[in-house]
């Protein structure tokens, strides 16, 4: 190599806090920043990025590496996008490596050319849609793959055939073989509609919504959407996007995890006649790339998706939103511990375009920052089609002897909907049979061995479940204690409540909604499917129930255990409950169908359930706001978490008073303040004894000159490498 190559910083996906130096041969000069290079570093080979050139270097020029070829002739990241990634990579003290990784496609990652490429898939021929299938019948592979093709009029590619039958590659060689079946080659989901659907008729609170964020759509304006459910949030987000199209441009929608349902996106990709990609997990690693493309040259002109679609790439953007902007899934919660919304509205500020961030329950952060200016407050106060919000009553479970958690006014009002053939949801925020599996003789509770936890009984499953590792243990019959065999399940889960349904309703059709439940692909659309078609009387589950689904039949709404996060560890959980019933009850009743909530609560006088009883999410935050100002948390403060865990007992939490040794060392910050160290809330999880140290400041800037110092030296500490620890900036959860 001649002494006059230059030296590149490359970011690799390591969890060092800083770039590497290589150097590159003459022709390589000309690399910019956002190219991806193939490097070695230490013996692996890599997939690295370029982030800037320089002619010197710490090293002596001999001890630098060369590049080993560079991937891309046009740098895969625009300097706008990578930009952001620095910044995010400051923000939330990660190093650049991992989070550039985190923001590519996995097929750009492995060093795959940013190409699009076709994908082979296979649809019956008009030959194959005549065919008797039973003619079949000898040959099982061949009839599965030809039932699923015949259910699929859009074709099937290779990694959905793969997933019905392993001999897929040969059946379909036959099938294609008698011309039954045919192949083709498609770029990409692109999803396009000749014929949109119009807008409807908008009420006056949406359209001065849409006035409101259309009349100046240059320049970073950012709008918190405060609409109740059923008011119609999205017809503003379609009310604007409609303008930002017409200005050429393209709209980027984050939707939370679970709430990105084919009818959403139907919503969409029906309303305009724009190429719209949709980004999800469910897509293949080519297909994502496809996808990534599209919204990176243009040609995708609404890019919907969900948390790291945040860092999807667009050539003109013209609008973020956010819908459900509180939501927890827009928080990544390993690695790179960022917020989608947080980074959206970055992102929106430094790309000068509006963003508009939507709820019923807004975060208490958002909403504050909207009552001080910071964002435009819009309000939606009425649900669509004179539809008005559902009668709460609360049920004083002090008085009432619940059966298998169900109170007898509760069973009489699911009964009244049965008799007037309509829906009722009961939500139950624990899945599984019982959450305790108790010998009533000596008072033991069955306990997971690796955590300091409960084991949950699944009584379908026969097993008994660790939620939060994982185990799975057989039914004691015996209790280890005193040997007695007077063993029964305590409390209910949604398991136990579906069946005490079965005996208290016979007759009805129950349709259970968890994450045991929908574990099967397409389960979860399936059981909405049968919802939607009014093949279901009564629907029990989750939180699954409370995002994204609307069910209009369904006139009651029981909140079956509401106490659970009334008095919870974490400051959030007051507001976490808060949006969980108001979400839930949204989805009872409409304009010709009002609804009813009944809560079951065993503390009837909390000021939660007064609020949530007149539907006053103001009046709630007034006084969940007041108790955080009193308390010093956010949004009255700002926080980082330093985590810390480890398989021996003691250490996590003898490396944080460590850490807080070494911050207390540092030239003093004086507004910011690190607490003692403290166990986890659940300190031994997957056999790993688990601590945390929290760091606040009531201002944003002490704090991270503080992380900056302190992660610096943090790394150096003795026992820095002997536990594994994390930091994460503004926390979600406390655990
Ligand atoms: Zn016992
Ligand atoms: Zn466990």
């Amino acid at each position: 190599m001649s002494a006059t190559a230059c030296i590149y910083q490359v970011a690799v996906p390591t969890p060092l806090q800083r770039t590497f130096d290589y150097l590159a041969a003459p022709e390589m000069a000309t690399l910019t920043p956002g190219t991806r290079v193939r490097v070695s570093f230490g013996r692996r080979e890599m997939v690295g990025v370029i982030m800037g050139q320089s002619d010197r270097s710490e090293l002596p020029r001999e001890r630098l590496k060369p590049i080993g070829r560079a991937l891309d002739a046009q740098p895969v990241l625009a300097p706008s996008l990578l930009n952001l990634l620095i910044w995010a990579s400051d923000y939330y003290h990660h190093p650049i490596g991992e989070v550039i990784h985190t923001a590519l496609p996995v097929r750009l990652r492995e060093g795959a050319a940013a190409v699009i490429v076709g994908m082979k898939f296979w649809t019956l021929t008009s030959k194959g849609q005549a065919l008797d299938r039973e003619s079949l019948k000898r040959a099982p592979a061949q009839k599965r793959i030809f039932e699923a093709l015949a259910a699929a009029p859009q074709g099937l590619d290779a990694a959905q055939l793969a997933a019905i039958s392993p001999r897929w590659g040969a059946a379909i060689k036959a099938l294609q073989a008698k011309e039954w079946v045919s192949s083709h080659q498609r770029e990409s989901q692109l999803f396009s509609n000749a014929g949109p659907t119009r807008a409807p008729e908008l009420y006056p609170a949406q359209q001065s919504a849409i006035a409101a964020i259309t009349q100046e759509l240059a320049g970073f304006h950012p709008y918190l959407l405060h609409g109740v459910t059923g008011s119609g949030k999205t017809e503003v987000y379609l009310g604007v996007i409609d303008r930002v199209l017409a200005q050429g441009k393209q709209a980027l929608v984050l939707v939370p995890e679970i709430g990105l349902t084919p009818q959403v996106v139907d919503r969409f990709t029906r309303r305009f006649p724009v190429p719209v990609v949709v980004l999800h997990s469910g897509l293949n690693d080519q297909e994502r790339l496809n996808a990534w493309l599209a919204a990176r040259d243009g040609r995708a002109r609404i890019v919907i998706g969900t948390r790291s679609a945040v860092f999807a790439p667009l050539k003109h953007p013209g609008l973020i939103v956010v819908d459900e902007e509180h939501d927890a899934s827009y928080k990544q919660q390993d690695g790179f511990r960022y917020s989608a919304r947080d980074v959206a509205l970055m992102r929106a500020s430094r790309e000068a375009v509006p963003i508009v961030l939507g709820s019923a329950t807004p975060s208490l952060e958002s909403l504050k920052r909207a009552r001080e200016g910071g964002y435009t407050l819009l309000e939606l106060p009425d649900r669509t089609g004179g539809a008005g919000m559902p009668e709460v009553r609360l049920l004083d479970m002090r008085r009432l002897k619940p059966s298998d958690g169900l109170s007898l006014p509760l069973r009489e009002a699911i009964a009244a909907r049965l008799q007037r053939q309509e829906q009722s949801l009961l939500f139950l925020n624990r899945r599984g049979f019982a959450p305790v599996w108790m010998c009533h003789d000596c008072g033991w509770l069955a306990p997971c061995r690796r955590c300091d936890a409960q084991l949950t009984l699944h009584q379908k499953r026969g097993k008994l479940l660790c939620h939060h590792c994982g185990a799975e243990q057989e039914i004691t019959a015996r209790c280890p204690t005193c040997q007695g065999e007077n063993l029964h399940p305590l409390g209910e889960g949604t398991e136990r409540v579906e069946g005490a349904l079965e005996k208290f309703f016979p007759q009805a059709r129950i349709v259970r909604i968890d994450r045991d439940s929908t574990r099967r692909k397409g389960a979860l659309e399936e059981k909405l499917q049968r919802v939607h078609a009014g093949d279901a009387d009564i629907l029990v589950g989750t939180q699954m129930l409370s995002k994204g689904h609307d069910f209009p039949n369904v006139t009651l709404v029981g909140i079956l255990n509401a106490d659970q996060g009334l008095y919870g560890a974490d400051f959030r959980s007051g507001e976490r409950l808060f949006q969980m019933i108001m979400q839930v009850s949204g989805r009872a009743g409409r304009a010709d169908k009002p609804g009813e909530v009944l809560i079951q609560t065993w503390h009837p006088d909390h000021p939660v359930f007064a609020a949530l009883q007149r539907h006053d999410f103001h009046g709630f935050a007034d006084f969940a706001l007041t108790e955080r100002s009193e308390t010093g948390y956010p949004p009255y403060s700002h926080l980082a978490l330093l985590r810390a865990e480890s398989p021996r007992p003691g250490m996590a939490l003898k490396f944080l008073a460590d850490a807080r040794a070494l911050g207390l060392g540092l030239p003093p910050a004086p507004v910011v303040q690190i607490l003692e160290p403290a166990p986890a809330p659940m300190e031994r999880r997957a056999g790993r004894y688990r601590a945390q140290l929290l760091v606040q400041s009531p201002a944003r800037a002490p704090l991270h000159g503080f992380l900056g110092r302190w992660l610096a030296q943090l790394a150096e500490a003795p026992l820095a490498k002997k536990v594994r620890w994390s930091l994460d900036v503004d926390p979600l959860d406390m655990y």
